[in-house]
C-alpha cells in the first residue's frame, strides 16, 4: 500500500495527557469529514478544523511505497536514541490509511504508537494510545481508548452522554476560533461543572512549536 503523508516532524506533544513528550508527528493526508478546501468548509461535517492536511507537500511529507519505508522515515525523524520513542499519528483522519502492517513496523523500531482520530472509523488493533476527538453530528464508533478530547464548545454534543464511554481520561479543550476567549470560558465552565473533565490547552501554540 502507498501512504500519503502531509508532513512528518519532530516536536513536543502539545495537547492532552501526554503533553510535553518528545514525539514524531506523522500527519496523513485526507479526512473523511472535510475535503480540506475552504470553499467546502461551510457544508462539511466538521467545520472548525485548524489543520492543513491536503497533499503531501509539508515538511517530511511525501508518498511512501511500503510500511517499512514509512517506519524508517519516522525513525530517521526521531534522530535520537532508542529510549522513549513515541510517534503520534494524526491527520486528517489517520484511520483512512493506518494499518496493522505500519503499526508492526513501528513497534519493531521501538516506537509507542499513538493516534489522534475523530472516532468515526474503528481503531486498528495494536495501538498503544488512542485519543478520540468527537465531532458534533457524526457517528462515533470508537468509544473506548485512552483519552477523549472534546473540542469545546460544539452545538449538539452533550458532554454528559459521552461520560459513559470507556476512556481513561476526559479532556475539554477550547476551540481555536475567532471567538477564542468565549471558547476558553466555556471550556473552563465545563471542567468546573463536571469534574470528570480536565482542561487541555494547545501548549504548542502558546510556545510557538509546530
Ligand atoms: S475531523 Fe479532524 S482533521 Fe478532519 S476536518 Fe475535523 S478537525 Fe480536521
Amino acid at each position: 500500500m502507498t501512504y500519503a503523508v502531509k508532513e512528518c516532524f519532530l516536536t513536543l506533544q502539545g495537547e492532552g495527557v501526554q503533553a510535553g513528550s518528545r514525539a514524531v508527528f506523522l500527519r496523513f493526508a485526507g479526512c473523511n469529514l472535510w475535503s480540506g478546501r475552504e470553499q467546502d468548509r461551510a457544508t462539511a461535517q466538521c467545520s472548525f478544523c485548524d489543520t492543513d492536511f491536503v497533499g503531501t507537500d509539508g515538511a517530511g511529507g511525501g508518498k511512501f511505497a511500503s510500511a517499512g519505508e514509512l517506519a524508517a522515515h519516522v525513525e530517521a525523524t526521531w534522530s535520537a536514541g532508542a529510549e522513549q520513542r513515541l510517534v503520534v499519528i494524526t491527520g486528517g483522519e489517520p484511520m483512512l490509511q493506518l494499518d496493522e502492517d505500519l503499526i508492526e513496523r513501528l513497534h519493531e523500531r521501538g516506537f509507542r504508537v499513538a493516534v489522534e482520530t475523530n472516532g468515526t472509523l474503528p481503531a486498528k488493533p495494536g495501538l498503544d494510545w488512542i485519543c478520540v476527538s468527537p465531532k458534533a453530528g457524526t457517528n462515533v464508533v470508537q468509544r473506548e481508548g485512552n483519552e477523549l478530547k472534546l473540542v469545546w464548545p460544539q452545538e449538539d454534543i452533550d458532554p454528559a452522554q459521552l461520560e459513559g464511554w470507556a476512556f481513561d481520561h476526559f479532556l475539554v479543550q477550547p476551540m481555536d476560533c475567532e471567538r477564542r476567549e468565549e471558547a476558553v470560558e466555556a471550556a473552563i465552565g465545563l471542567a468546573m461543572e463536571r469534574p470528570k473533565w480536565r482542561l487541555s490547552l494547545q501548549t504548542h501554540k502558546l510556545l510557538g512549536l509546530p
